[in-house]
């Protein structure tokens, strides 16, 4: 049976890597794969997943207006698909993680979501919300905070290297910087 998988953490866990490496083990057995990334990320190359060690590969685009089904219906229709993997899932809407699970329970498909799962205030990102409540398999990628315990938990930084308390859940071409903390060290660094 396709299952809908959401692999989350914090930032720079290698979520990215690992999203690369599962599709390349589909293309080698030459299976065909779709790729899909959020366009607010604007880091690389529009439609590139890049992950920090060097490898990368072109992705289709979404954003909170984007007809899940519809797109990838029209990717079926060309040639078989055999796996749908995303970068940024936290992006998705909750209408777009349920248009995934159809795709996993009516086309047969499985779908692999990577996200962050909270913002820097410690709140879900819609997403990731829907995808913790919607996914068969939830997969953490684990990250180390600076004291050596396991981050969970993300700070954003402003460009004084203050940590960011208050702000738009996501930050379009601002300098902020991000870092992954464990949960101990993220109340220290909110704290009024
Ligand atoms: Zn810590």
């Amino acid at each position: 049976m396709a299952k809908l998988y959401f692999y989350y953490s914090a930032m720079n866990a290698g979520k990215s890597t690992v999203l690369l490496q599962s599709a390349h083990n589909y293309q080698e057995r030459g299976m065909r794969v779709l790729l899909l990334t959020a366009s607010i990320d604007d880091r690389f190359e529009t439609g590139q997943i890049a992950s920090r060690i060097g490898i990368s590969a072109e992705a289709c685009l979404f954003d909170n207006d984007t007809d899940l089904v519809a797109l990838i219906q029209n990717e079926i229709n060309q040639q078989r698909l055999s796996c749908i993997l995303i970068d940024e899932a936290q992006f998705l809407t909750k209408e777009q993680v349920y248009a995934l699970s159809e795709i996993v329970d009516k086309q047969h498909i499985p779908v692999l979501a990577f996200g962050i799962r909270t913002d820097f205030q410690g709140e879900l990102f819609e997403g990731s919300q829907a995808l913790l409540a919607w996914s068969d398999k939830l997969i953490e990628l684990k990250t180390v905070c600076h004291c050596g315990s396991k981050a969970t938990m993300v700070i954003r930084l402003n460009e004084q290297g203050t940590p960011v308390k208050e702000g738009a859940q996501v930050e379009i071409g601002g300098n902020d910087r991000y870092l992954s903390v464990c949960r101990k060290h993220f109340k220290e660094a909110v704290r009024d």
